[in-house]
Order: structure tokens, then C-alpha cells, then sequence
């Protein structure tokens, strides 16, 4: 089970977006990096095209290791570390390391 998820909202603990928080647009698991909106901006040179007539620089997203990154609980606000759990029933979930809520 991955630590980090679409729509998880994370914080990244290194680099020039350190601190900041965003939510997580795709995991790319066999690379362990993930797609953060808005955060680790790169600038992309985009040609002129048919349907863009402007072309030139855009701001594109660029993946982030999850390593790091950390999960932003949604219950006690804070980063936090990811725990695993399974129910009873044998599915497995996710808590919060700090307030052992699920996440
Ligand atoms: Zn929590």
C-alpha cells in the first residue's frame, strides 16, 4: 500500500518549494515520485502550435521523490508520518501517526 496518494495534500521537506504544501495530482509509484499542483515548477519552452498560437514559456509541474514529501493529516493538520493498519475485515488503511486517525 503507498504511503502518499492522489488528492493527498503534502508538504515538501526539501528543496526550493520546502515548507510548502499542495495537493498531490499523481503517483508514479515504480519511480517513487509524485505530481504536486503547483509546487517544484519548471519552466517548459512550448512551441508555437495550431491550437496555441502563443507558444513560448509555460509552468508545468515536475515530480517530487516522495521521500520528500509528507502527508499532510487532515484531522490534526499536521505533516505527519503515515502508520498502517488493517480492520478487522482484513482491509488496510492508513492512520496518522500523531493522532491515529485515518487518513
Ligand atoms: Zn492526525
Amino acid at each position: 500500500m503507498a504511503k502518499i496518494k492522489k488528492d493527498d495534500n503534502v508538504k515538501i521537506l526539501t528543496g526550493k518549494d520546502k515548507g510548502k504544501t499542495g495537493k498531490v495530482l499523481a503517483v508514479f509509484p515504480e519511480k517513487e515520485r509524485a505530481l504536486v499542483q503547483g509546487l517544484n515548477l519548471v519552466k517548459k519552452h512550448m512551441r508555437r502550435t495550431k491550437e496555441d498560437q502563443q507558444g513560448g514559456v509555460i509552468q508545468k509541474e515536475s515530480s517530487i521523490s516522495i521521500s520528500n514529501l509528507m502527508v499532510v493529516c487532515q484531522k490534526c493538520s499536521k505533516p505527519t508520518r503515515i502508520g498502517f493498519s488493517t480492520l478487522s475485515d482484513g482491509t488496510k488503511i492508513r492512520i496518522c501517526k500523531k493522532c491515529k486517525e485515518l487518513i
